[in-house]
């Protein structure tokens, strides 16, 4: 199915110009009288079909909204900042794998802090996930935070999010045994950057009530730590697997 990202998305006549024209037309290559869906980046989509197409607008006559799959409690992905452009694919990766935000850290021992530019990397960042999200046919666009350290991340968490602490040196506690009886509440996993995270952040997070888990014996990169732990996550609650 061929999909507009379009925040106002409402049942009704729709005329479609720049940008958005250019994509269902130039990239997509839509034709009169074919269906298309708009999803508002909010959780809900819409039925459309082509009624008309001029040379710098087309005309679309939206329907009633479409049934949804399963809702979940939104998971969210805390991440140290990585080198280079190692973010980009996390986005990418971790909507795919269904993540409600993702939230940069400015972590004591990321080496890449808050970028020159930051405005235009926050908008390409927004645009990995709006492209990831249409992809894979979610409705939802994930949020992607600006970068900030840890202890101010935390705290802009909604109150009853349950901070999962992804932890290479916690010894016992399992991510999927942290999850029990957990399923029904908003999830956030925090993972550190190349060097991990500090003992201090540690403290920072325990004080903040979250928790030390472990994925396994095995270290992983950071870039696959977090969507590895996405991946038990979504699992456990049922979408994916
Ligand atoms: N401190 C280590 C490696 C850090 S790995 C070093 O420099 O040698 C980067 C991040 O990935 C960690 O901070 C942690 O959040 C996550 N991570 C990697 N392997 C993990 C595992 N087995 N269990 C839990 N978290 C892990």
């Amino acid at each position: 199915m061929k999909r507009l990202h379009w925040p106002q998305a409402a049942p009704g006549a729709l005329r479609v110009d720049g940008a958005a024209f250019h994509h269902l037309v130039r990239v997509l290559r839509v034709g009169v009288g074919e269906a298309v869906e708009l999803f508002d980046g909010k959780g809900a989509a819409f039925s459309a079909v082509v009624e008309s197409l001029g040379a710098e607008a087309l005309e679309l006559r939206v329907g009633a909204a479409v049934a949804q799959g399963q809702r979940a409690p939104p998971a969210y992905l805390l991440q140290g900042l990585p080198k280079a452009d190692k973010l980009d694919w996390v986005l990418q990766k971790a909507t795919e794998l269904g993540v409600d935000g993702v939230f940069p850290v400015e972590a004591q021992r990321s080496v890449a802090k808050l970028p020159r530019g930051a405005d235009a990397k926050l908008a390409r960042w927004q645009k990995i996930v709006d492209e990831a999200a249409r992809q894979c046919g979610s409705a939802a666009v994930p949020t992607v935070g600006t970068p900030a350290p840890l202890d101010d991340v935390l705290r802009s968490l909604p109150p009853s999010t349950l901070v999962l602490v992804l932890d290479e040196e916690e010894q016992h506690l399992r991510l999927g045994a942290a999850l029990t009886g957990k399923l029904e509440q908003p999830v956030a996993l925090a993972v550190g950057p190349e060097g991990g995270w500090s003992r201090e952040e540690l403290a920072v997070a325990r004080a903040a009530g979250a928790v030390g888990v472990t994925l396994g014996k095995r270290i992983l990169r950071t870039e696959t730590a977090g969507l590895a732990g996405l991946a038990v996550l979504r699992h456990l609650q049922g979408l994916l697997g």
